[in-house]
């Protein structure tokens, strides 16, 4: 089906309130990583506009809660009727300079999950050296910045390593280092944890259990797929938002439908 008959469809289905029938107990967590108008060649970025959008239709249709909020329901089996988290992976300034603004202006509640080593420094990651590009991390004083403004920051390891390939060892070093290293950079508990890459096949069930260890009470996929009242917050679902998605009608399409999950 085309997108621009999904984004009609979405349209139609939302405008004739069918999608409170549709997304009746389903929790929903978007996960974006740049959010800027500059380098718009790969699926990581959305442009500030359409950012902005995604947030004016989240805000309308569905409840946008704090992360750990949806996390506290689900533990607590109470039901997450239309709930919507907003995530942010890795850590990127542009969340910052761009994101932050667009979410005050709308009074929605965010996580942004931090590669810790990353913070203040010039890695590039292997997936913008591939494409020749360098886009800048934020420093650890944005981080606090967000994190003082109300913003939830959780953790995404301490150099985004691949939890489906590392040895528990590794493993447990990524995930309760990048803990500790927030809590110290912050001040504060850091519970929610998003694992890097994001595909079935980058976690493996062992770290996962170390996850839990580590002090987290959740650990989001980045696969696509919905969660609903009963939903273990150690296997939370999150929807990719990427430039594929030509409006946010189209999103609401492909989630109300449950077809928002992606093969990988
Ligand atoms: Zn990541």
């Amino acid at each position: 089906m085309k997108r621009s008959v999904k984004r009609l469809l979405g349209q139609g289905l939302f405008a004739a309130n069918l999608d409170a029938w549709l997304l009746r107990d389903n929790a929903v967590v978007v996960a974006f990583h740049r959010i800027q108008d500059a380098d718009q060649t790969d699926a990581l970025t959305i442009d500030a506009a359409a950012f902005e959008r995604h947030c004016r239709f989240f805000k309308q249709h569905f409840d946008v809660v704090p992360l750990r909020d949806m996390v506290y329901r689900l533990s607590h089996g109470q039901c997450v009727d239309r709930l919507l988290a907003i995530t942010f992976d890795d850590g990127y300034r542009d969340n910052f300079e761009n994101a932050r603004p667009v979410l005050e202006k709308l009074s929605l509640p965010a996580t942004f999950f931090i590669v810790t080593e990353w913070m203040g420094s010039d890695v590039v990651p292997e997936w913008d050296r591939a494409r020749g590009v360098r886009h800048p991390w934020m420093t650890w004083d944005q981080v606090r910045s967000l994190h003082r403004a109300g913003f939830e920051i959780g953790a995404h390891t301490k150099t985004h390593v691949d939890l489906g390939e590392v040895e528990p060892g590794e493993a447990w070093e990524e995930l309760l280092g990048a803990r500790l290293e927030l809590e110290k950079q912050l001040g504060a508990r850091v519970e929610s944890f998003a694992y890097p890459y994001g595909g079935r096949k980058h976690v493996t069930e062992a770290n996962r259990d170390l996850v839990k260890s580590a002090g987290f009470r959740c650990c989001c996929s980045g696969f696509g797929g919905i969660n609903r009242t009963g939903t273990d917050p150690f296997y939370l679902r999150r929807v990719p938002i990427t430039p594929w998605h030509v409006s946010p009608h189209q999103f609401g399409f492909e989630v109300a439908l449950g077809r928002s999950v992606l093969s990988s």
